[in-house]
């Protein structure tokens, strides 16, 4: 079967007869069968996904079909899905079933979408590499010896590898973007409060979105127009309207990109001349593009830990051994309970968050860190506000290196922080952000670039990517 990269090339083929949703379903399991050494999945739902498939096809024959319907997705493994195990490739929740279905993933089901099974991620979505899984590392199916991105790897290599049309990931630092940028793929932020996070395992509740990474542009706007709205459940989800996308190829566009981040030690040298080249091809194409400078880079990534590291310690104490979830085998009493299970479930990374949060809150330390994190996160928002007033878009590399080693930032936890670089600004400001495939290193690795714009404006966003993508096409 041939390699699709968006739902309207298999719609096409659906209706000309010569691909149905079961042999759909078919070729992708064969394909994840086949590179299951990539780790990128945790569980199939193949008998569902086949019994769906079928659903959908009687469906398309009556005319019933939803907007969903030929799309094969997988989900990250800390989105929960009724009835099937999610475990946020933490020990802690081994076994674990989730009791209902996240309104993101409810949403896409009513349009018919088919969901193939859940993706390996760093546990509770800490993590730039895959590595932090209980599960294990994810391979770049690129260059096998090379991580994925994180924490949504295991989705990104779903994508890149063929083995799904598309998946959901989750970016609470950037785990949807550059994991995309890692492996070739668009990666989408919504902004804050666009996408319901109810149903979605709680990392950093003040930054956390669901969104999608895809092969096209098309698909990355359809899942999102569809997953996002007001939920009752999540009391931060936004009550504005979700507008729909057209396309207009001819909007010229005024972009800014802060002369910081590529000037910056630590961005690799062919990236930073792709980007210029980047940059090139932008002017060429009639866009204005002026530089600024944005002297807070270095404040982002210290503000963004603290921050994410206390909502965490918060939101983890939930896995207490107690009412789910795993529970220690010499737990006797109510505190041997709590210090043993969390003691075995939790990994390494997740402890040092849980450990560093708690410090940061604790009452000796809270003004020096959390509350001083809190008013430099206003000034990060209010900045970059100023800067989207003025700008259409903010532009940047996604990441300053293509994806690295296995192993390589493993045991340096500053080194695999600094791969945030970039992306944390746009969750820090609640903005919208995309990282889209624009190049390839001489290794032959995938180069993304990051777009970031206006609160609420995704539709502007999707234009002028989709604008960009075209000219970077077949890469
Ligand atoms: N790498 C970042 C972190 O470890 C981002 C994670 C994320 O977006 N979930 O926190």
């Amino acid at each position: 079967m041939k390699r699709y990269r968006s739902l309207s090339q298999i719609r096409l083929d659906i209706d000309e007869g010569k691909v149905s949703c079961s042999s759909l379903v078919d070729y992708y399991l064969e394909r994840i069968a086949q590179n299951s050494h990539l780790n990128a999945f945790l569980e199939i739902f193949d008998e569902d996904a086949k019994a769906q498939a079928k659903l959908v096809d009687q469906k398309l024959k009556d005319g019933s079909a939803g907007r969903l319907a030929g799309m094969v997705l997988a989900i990250k493994d800390n989105i929960s899905y009724r009835g099937h195990h999610v475990s946020a490739s933490s020990k802690i929740l081994e076994g674990f079933e989730a009791v209902y279905t996240a309104t993101a993933v409810e949403r896409l089901i009513a349009e018919d979408v088919i969901i193939i099974g859940r993706c390996n991620c760093d546990e509770f979505a800490m993590g730039a590499s895959n590595e932090n899984s209980a599960y294990g590392a994810v391979k770049n199916a690129d260059d096998e010896s090379r991580v994925p991105g994180g924490s949504s790897g295991g989705s990104a290599v779903a994508v890149q590898a063929d083995l799904c049309l598309a998946a959901l990931g989750s970016d609470t630092g950037g785990s949807i973007r550059q994991p995309a940028a890692f492996t070739g793929n668009v990666g989408f932020k919504p902004t804050y409060g666009r996408v319901s996070r109810w149903g979605l395992l709680a990392y950093g509740s003040s930054f956390d979105q669901i969104g999608p990474i895809s092969r096209s542009m098309e698909d990355c706007a359809l899942i999102y127009e569809i997953m996002a709205g007001k939920d009752p459940h999540d009391a931060t989800s936004s009550l504005k309207e979700v507008d729909s996308w057209e396309y207009s190829p001819e909007k010229k566009y005024k972009i800014g990109y802060i002369k910081e981040t590529i000037e910056r030690e630590g961005i690799d040298s062919e990236l930073k001349a792709h980007f210029n080249e980047v940059l090139d091809g932008l002017k060429a194409d009639g866009h204005e593009i002026e530089a600024v400078s944005f002297p807070y880079l270095d404040y982002m990534v210290p503000c963004y830990y603290v921050l994410t590291t206390a909502e965490a310690s918060s939101n983890l104490s939930r896995y207490s051994g107690m009412l789910y979830g795993h529970r220690s085998s010499e737990a006797q009493d109510i505190d041997t309970t709590f210090i043993k299970s969390r003691s075995e479930g939790f990994g390494e990374e997740v402890k040092r968050r849980i450990m560093t949060g708690t410090f940061v809150l604790s009452a000796d330390y809270y003004d020096a860190y959390y509350t001083k994190a809190q008013k430099v996160r206003r000034v990060i928002q209010n900045e970059s506000k100023a800067l989207l007033d003025k700008f259409d878009f903010l532009i940047s590399p996604t990441t300053p290196t293509a994806a690295f080693k296995l192993g390589e930032k493993a045991s340096d936890p500053i080194q695999m922080y600094l791969a945030d670089i970039y992306t944390v600004q746009a969750p820090l400001a609640g903005l919208p952000a995309i990282s889209i495939p624009t190049g390839r290193t001489k290794d032959g690795l995938a180069i993304g670039t990051q777009v970031m714009g206006n609160s609420f404006e995704e539709k502007k966003l999707f234009n002028f990517c989709k604008q960009v993508l075209e000219s970077y096409e077949n890469l």
